[in-house]
């Protein structure tokens, strides 16, 4: 029995990557569990099991040993059912986090957030809503809590220093006694309470050898408080273990006040790297009026059935996918495609949820609803396309799973250091201050929390961009490999040209002209091939006979056949007759037209050229500036076609693209990628996606051009909604820029804790007298976490 079923669940408390380490190896000890990722920007585990063998309640059981939780949504949506949703799932954690801004924060764009906000999803995800919320608001309450104790703290430890060095400074109005006393009291609360999460994460270690960054700060923040307290409460401790009475509560308060709002101001940044999922979301009509038993009805969208007739008025939404079926308008598709100018819509033509009727009254029959319309699907691969993880990152992940216990063994080895041979140098009460001071601060700056957020950040802000240009990027993956391309091949039909040719010339030899179109004419009705088309409007204008075809037969990359009366005629390119019927002066003409760049169709029997007809696309206007682009960017670029070489070269030459691979079979395409690749070339293909897909996928990045409408949204690892091609380098500047800023998230990330950590345990302090304070290391890790998200933060507008 197949029981196996993937689903992402959102995760509480998670703090860091050595969290979704944890995670990630405690799960799939369990039976059942085939694989599981975890991704800290997202807060989601996507875990591939076994219905029959493990749910959600054991998983929680395993981990709630360590502290975390699963959201099981589906449980949620059960208790609030007779919702009849809209979006999918893990759209709505996304809409958790919505809430939360708008409550809390009460910035960035408002617009998309209020439209978000109006969504069905809302009052079936309350739960969630509020859980998020909650726990920002709890975070919220410690930073108030902890700052103003922070702030005291920096007074009396500034007076003091200043009091010590500074002559005639005013002394400080207490004795190290009285102060030491504030200073416990003040700790007290922020190591208990506002540092809670740091404690539980000691007693995870102990209850369960699992140790994660809480851990670390839990251990250093705990040590400076006992050392403290003893000094504080034990004059014989404090004479024999303590360097001149010295306590570091301070650095308790510090430590834990810093990361605390560190923290806060990470959970709130990451709420804006979302943002773009909640204006597709917000995006979403909410009613829609439908006509039913001959009355049109304003009801919510969640109730519109397929077939409905939909009433869209002038200015309104379309509410979900359909087709025109009454009136025509034009409509603005921005929302989806990310391009401005509007699409006109008559009867018969598709329209899709969330895009605006600009000016007639129409009424469509509705065809895709709820989770079907594009909308969502868009919705749901920009969210998967965030939570994926790229490549770059399994470095990462590997450090930041051997990071803690490397580190809690290096605090064990700081620490016995300066005992063993920091005495020998000093009183070993000054050792002992000085250890622990060190391992403090090993033990705080060790972090890899910036780490884990360096990559997925940048990948939840890098994607959603994209989409909020009509650019959707399958996965992590296909934006880091895309990032790196250097070489574009092109599709030619269709992707650099219009792809809808026109008949330009006809010569026929010893039949009547007219008798030629009508031959081709029914020859090419049974083909869908763009040439096909050229012909068929030619012969509709002609006004010419079909006549019927047997035995008909398309012959792929060449043309085709068919058995008109007695006669087998043929009709394509010279690939379709033989040498002997070919003769001179017809291939000079061919050649001539060819050369300048048209598409010449030859019909003919298998002895005789009856005529010829030359069919000409048109070039995209956007194209040549594409290609100038494209090399700007330092890419090479190349056309592949079916066409003959000549007709090719021509667009080629027009369009200033770098190669032309011509003759090329439809089956052969994929080879040609392959060869460019051999070549030593990373290689996108850019195609319509349907007759292309196996050199798209066989390319390090397929692009799929789609049309607006009908686009086969999973098939590439790069989708350009508009069906425009001028995208691609925006796509392509796009993904480098995500890249350049997860290289800068992953140097900074790791250039703290590779430089912190020696600093922290005291090795330049025999020579330098340097020593990097725990507060000081407290604030530095604070700080390199909520960097690393702002700098993502940089590509939501970074000019591409
Ligand atoms: P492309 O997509 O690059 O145009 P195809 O493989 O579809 O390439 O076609 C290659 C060539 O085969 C065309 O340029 C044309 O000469 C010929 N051909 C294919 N189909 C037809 C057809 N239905 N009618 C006439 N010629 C055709
Ligand atoms: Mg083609």
């Amino acid at each position: 029995m197949e029981n196996r079923t993937t689903k992402s669940f959102p995760v509480v408390g998670m703090h860091c990557a050595s969290c979704a380490n944890t995670i990630k190896t405690s799960l799939k000890k369990i039976d059942g569990i085939e694989s599981c990722e975890v991704n800290v920007g997202t807060e989601k585990a996507k875990i591939s099991f076994d219905k029959s063998k493990v749910d959600v309640g054991v998983m929680n059981k395993t981990l709630g040993k360590f502290g975390y939780s699963l959201v099981d949504e589906e449980s949620e949506d059960m208790n609030n059912s007779g919702h009849n949703m809209t979006m999918m799932d893990h759209s709505k954690h996304d809409m958790s986090k919505m809430g939360h801004d708008m409550s809390l924060m009460n910035q960035g764009d408002k617009s998309d957030l209020h439209a978000g906000h109006n969504m069905s999803v809302e009052n079936s995800d309350e739960e969630s809503v509020n859980r998020k919320q909650l726990e920002i608001q709890k975070m919220f309450e410690k930073v108030s809590f902890v700052m103003p104790i922070v702030v005291v703290t920096f007074i009396i430890m500034f007076w003091e220093l200043l009091a010590h060095y500074v002559k005639g400074f005013v002394e400080f109005p207490m004795t190290m006694m009285e102060s030491g006393w504030l200073l416990f009291a003040l700790a007290t609360p922020v190591l208990f309470w506002v540092g809670k999460q740091f404690i539980e994460g000691i007693w995870h270690f102990l209850a369960h050898r699992v140790a994660n960054m809480d851990t670390l700060v839990g251990i250093g923040t705990m040590v400076a408080y006992v050392y403290s307290a003893l000094i504080l409460l034990s004059p014989w401790f404090a004479t024999n273990y303590s360097f001149e009475g010295g306590m570091y509560f301070d650095v308790t308060i510090v430590v834990i006040g810093f990361i605390i709002l560190g923290k806060y101001m990470e959970m709130v940044s990451k709420q804006k790297t979302g943002e773009a999922v909640r204006a597709l979301v917000g995006l979403q009509a909410k009613t829609a009026e439908v006509v039913r038993n001959g009355k049109a009805i304003e009801i919510s969208v969640d109730e519109v059935i397929v077939g409905d007739i939909v009433v869209v008025r002038p200015g309104g939404k379309v509410p979900v996918d359909g087709v025109v079926i009454d009136g025509s308008t034009s409509i603005d598709e921005s929302s989806i495609s990310g391009e401005s100018m509007p699409v006109d819509k008559k009867n018969g033509d598709k329209v899709i949820a969330a895009t605006i009727n600009k000016q007639g009254f129409i009424k469509i029959r509705a065809q895709k609803i709820g989770k079907d319309t594009m909308l969502s699907q868009i919705i749901r691969m920009v969210e998967e396309a965030q939570g994926s993880k790229a490549p770059i990152e399994r470095l990462a992940d590997q450090v930041s799973a051997i990071f803690v216990p490397t580190v809690l063994i290096l605090a064990v080895v700081v620490l016995l250091g300066w005992i063993l041979i920091g005495s020998n140098f000093m009183p070993f009460s000054q050792a002992l201050a000085l250890g622990i001071v060190s391992t403090v601060g090993v033990l705080v700056i060790a972090c890899p929390c910036a780490m884990g957020l360096a990559t997925p950040t940048a990948v939840i802000v890098g994607v959603g961009r994209a989409a909020s240009m009509g650019i959707l990027i399958k996965n992590a993956e296909s934006l880091e490999k895309f990032a790196g391309v250097n070489f574009v091949a092109f599709d030619k039909t269709g992707t650099l040209t219009n792809g809808r040719p026109v008949v330009t010339e006809v010569v026929s030899y010893g039949i009547e002209q007219s008798r030629l179109i009508s031959l081709l004419y029914s020859l090419e009705a049974k083909s869908e091939h763009p040439i096909a088309t050229a012909i068929i409007e030619k012969a509709k204008e002609s006004a010419v006979k079909k006549i019927k075809v047997i035995n008909f037969s398309a012959v792929e990359g060449k043309g085709v056949d068919g058995k008109i009366g007695t006669t087998v005629y043929m009709a394509g390119s010279r690939k379709m007759f033989g040498k002997e019927v070919l003769e001179q002066d017809k291939i000079e003409m061919i050649e001539k037209w060819e050369s300048e760049g048209k598409t010449v169709v030859i019909l003919g029997t298998t002895k005789k050229i009856l005529g010829l007809v030359a069919v000409a696309d048109t070039i995209k206007s956007e194209a040549v500036s594409t290609i100038s682009s494209l090399h700007q960017l330092g890419v090479k670029t190349a056309m592949i076609t079916g066409d003959n070489p000549r007709t090719a070269n021509f667009i080629a030459s027009q369009l200033g693209i770098d190669r032309t691979i011509a003759d090329v079979m439809p089956a052969d395409k994929a080879a040609k990628v392959k060869e460019l690749q051999d070549e030593g070339y990373r290689v996108a293909m850019v195609g319509d996606g349907v007759n292309d897909a196996p050199a798209l996928a066989l390319a390090d990045v397929g692009v799929a051009m789609g049309t607006g409408t009908d686009v086969a949204i999973e098939s590439a690892g790069v989708t350009l909604l508009s069906g425009k091609i001028e995208k691609l380098p925006l796509a392509l500047s796009l993904s480098r820029e995500t890249m350049k800023i997860i290289k800068q998230n992953l140097f900074w990330a790791f250039f703290y804790n590779v430089m912190g950590i020696p600093l922290a345990a005291g090795l330049l302090y025999p020579f330098f007298g340097i020593l990097l304070s725990p507060a000081v290391a407290g604030g530095a890790m604070a700080f390199s976490s909520v960097s690393v998200v702002i700098n993502s933060l940089r590509l939501k507008n970074k000019k591409i």
